[in-house]
């Protein structure tokens, strides 16, 4: 309800109903301090009954006799009193460890009773021993209790103070009877200003307690909602969905529902914001947020990141939900490209508690497999996944891990001359020997890194160490072959790759013409001008640009002729079941043949046999890479080969 709508008198009364999330928050204060009130009743109570115990039955246990039945007759309203502040607090336990239902009614129904209890115990006593001539403190301090501590309403509390002020006093004025005497007994002029006094201040002190619990909770509900709604689509944050999906699935769970996590990705929304313009994009992801509340009506969801919304709804008839989200999507986009709804899900498993974060995490997983393949809408999460899953999860937490402890190493692959099969080169290629999970080869994480855009962290690293080692060889005075080093599409736009190799070179003194930067073909593709930029300032500072796995993906001969490079590596494609296959050799002549006459040299990859080798020589390839030379190795291994003679490193290296 509006603030601003309500009367003076409404607001400072409390005629008004509360949003959720403020009558909450005000209920649970009122258990919390049941709570407390509790504890100082159990408190008084055991005192109260130790009391007993010494004063009657260990210092003059002769003079009273007291037998167990008198015994529980004279502590009776102390065991009562104990056992319902007990009982309170034990509820209050419960109720702030969310084992009780804290929507419900019953708090309150439970407070009141307590309150109610406490109250009738002050008037009962007070009653007593205002006729004993005894002040009437108890009562005082019970109407303090309650009137200070459970703060309902304003104007709640006034009536309970007014009537149980005027009642209590009514009594005393005219029913008490002296027990001396046996006259009626009436309360002095000056104790009933005082007494009025009291209920005044006390009745003012409620309501500004209230005022405050008020203001307070209006405060938080500000700050919650700000922190639990996605600021683009108005719509639940992932906060807010771990806390509701929480209470959906106890609730699911006690009605035997089975549930689901469906995590949902709008595919080629980029492509749709490119053209139509952010502003548009995000009307329509408004518009996703909107009608997905109305698809899973009553489901917890929210928006997770970008394009990305998840949803946790019952197993039971999900996938229609799933095919109407899906047609409303069709339906309501004003785009003629293409744009569709991609699902995957995750049914949390067994009975333990439901972790909203691994099983969104884990139905993204799953629509992952699904993109770009127009015939599925949904995939759901399963067992085979699982082993991948982990891998990756493994990758992407212990990347940083992995290059600050060492364990990521670098092999080298010889690359031969072919003109006298000598050494005159190699490879570095990137291992990771990880303590837990063994050995790793790059086909597993270098497309991990490359996708969590991370792949430079592990790049620099590589390059470090080639650095590292070539240093060694210097300092040591071995033979010093150039290495090649693989960099990524994404290491020119995660980091600066010129400036990253420059500082490396110039720590470790390395000349620049013992380093080879390695760009594969499909980097070709993105930020051309930035590319074509930084291999200008590759070769300025005199490193050589060599065209990895040409002939691999979907080359375009327009590569040769945009960019500028020194060598072609060869794709080993080619010479997969190049024996038999007259056209891979027709096809390796004259790709050696181009290559030479646009001035480039020629290295061919995945060189196996003898018969390769024979054949790229006689067609003038100048280098060769494969495991007919041998397989990328240990630094050490490479050292000791040529150390031992089995590889003899050729003359001149940058004349091939
Ligand atoms: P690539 O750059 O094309 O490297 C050649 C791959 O072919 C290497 O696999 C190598 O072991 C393998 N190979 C070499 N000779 C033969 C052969 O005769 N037969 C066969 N079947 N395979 C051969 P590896 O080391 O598993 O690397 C795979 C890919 O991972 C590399 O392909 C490269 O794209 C990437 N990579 C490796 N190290 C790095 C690195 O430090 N940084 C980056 N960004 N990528 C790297
Ligand atoms: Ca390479
Ligand atoms: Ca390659």
């Amino acid at each position: 309800m509006d603030n601003k709508k309500r009367t003076w008198l409404e607001n400072m009364l409390g005629f008004y109903k509360d949003s959720k999330y403020v009558s909450d928050y005000k209920r649970e204060a009122n258990v919390r301090s049941s709570m407390y009130m509790s504890i100082v009743l159990i408190i008084i109570e055991v005192w109260m009954i130790i009391r007993y115990i010494v004063k009657y039955m260990i210092i003059m246990p002769d003079k009273y006799e007291i037998t167990v039945s008198s015994f529980f007759q004279y502590t009776g309203s102390y065991w009562v009193l104990l056992i319902i502040g007990l009982i309170m607090f034990v509820y209050g336990l419960l109720f702030m460890k969310g084992r009780v239902n804290k929507n419900g009614v019953s708090s309150n129904i439970f407070i009141t009773m307590f309150a109610g209890i406490c109250l009738i115990f002050g008037v009962y006593v007070s009653y007593g021993d205002f006729a004993r001539d005894k002040m009437i403190i108890c009562f005082l301090t019970m109407v303090m209790y309650v009137a200070a501590l459970l703060i309902w309403r304003p104007y709640i509390s006034i009536i309970l103070l007014t009537v149980i002020s005027v009642g209590f006093l009514y009594l005393i004025q005219n029913y008490s009877i002296s027990k001396e005497t046996g006259e009626p007994i009436q309360m002095g002029s000056g104790d009933q200003i005082n007494y009025i006094t009291f209920f005044i201040t006390l009745t003012m002190l409620a309501i500004s307690i209230y005022q405050q619990r008020h203001r307070e909770a209006i405060e938080a509900e500000k700050l919650y909602k700000a922190s639990v709604t996605d600021d683009l689509t108005g719509i639940a944050n992932m906060h807010r969905f771990d806390e509701e999906t929480r209470e959906y699935a106890n609730q699911c769970a006690m009605e035997g529902e089975d549930i689901i996590f469906l995590f949902l990705d709008i595919e080629n929304f980029k492509t749709y914001n490119d053209q139509l313009g952010y502003k548009m994009g995000d009307e329509f992801l408004k518009k996703i947020g909107h009608m997905i509340g109305e698809v899973f009506v009553g489901d917890p969801y929210a928006r997770q990141s970008d394009d990305h919304f998840v949803v946790l709804t019952k197993v039971d008839g999900f996938m229609d939900r799933v095919s109407l989200m899906q047609a409303k999507i069709e339906e309501s986009k004003d785009y003629e490209g293409y744009i569709a709804l991609k699902v995957g899900g995750c049914r949390p498993e067994g009975n333990e508690m439901v972790d909203s974060r691994r099983c969104t995490d884990r139905a993204r997983y799953a629509v992952s497999f699904i993109k770009n393949r127009s015939d599925e809408v949904f995939r759901e999460y399963d067992e085979k996944m699982e082993e991948k899953f982990h891998q990756r999860e493994y990758v992407l937490n212990n990347i940083d891990k992995a290059v600050k402890n060492g364990y990521i190493h670098v092999y080298y692959q010889p690359v031969m001359d072919s003109s006298n099969e000598k050494l005159c080169g190699c490879e570095a290629l990137v291992r990771w020997i990880d303590p837990e999970m063994g050995f790793m080869s790059p086909g597993l994480f270098i497309p991990i890194l490359e996708e969590s855009r991370q792949i430079h962290k592990l790049d620099r690293c590589v390059y470090e160490i080639a650095c590292r080692d070539m240093r060694n060889s210097y300092d040591n005075g071995l033979p010093v072959v150039p290495v090649s080093l693989n960099f990524s599409r994404l290491d020119f736009e995660l980091m600066d790759a010129v400036d990253v190799l420059e500082e490396l070179v110039t720590t470790y003194n390395i000349p620049r013409n013992k380093f080879h930067v390695e760009i594969t073909e499909s980097a070709l593709t993105s930020d051309v001008e930035g590319l074509k930029k930084d291999m200008k300032r590759f070769h300025e500072k005199g490193y050589e640009i060599w065209l990895d796995d040409f002939g691999s993906g979907y080359s375009s001969l327009n590569v040769l002729k945009d960019f500028d490079f020194d060598l072609l590596k060869i794709d080993m494609v080619f010479l997969r079941g190049f024996e038999n296959n007259q056209n891979s050799k027709v096809i390796l002549k004259n790709i050696i043949n181009l290559s030479n006459e646009l001035g480039m040299k020629t290295l061919t990859e995945g060189v196996e046999t003898r018969e390769a080798v024979d054949f790229l020589e006689e067609n003038g390839c100048g280098r060769l890479q494969g495991y007919f030379f041998g397989k990328p190795m240990p630094y050490e291994e490479i050292i000791g080969k040529i150390e031992s003679g089995e590889f003899k490193v050729s003359e001149n290296t940058n004349r091939l």
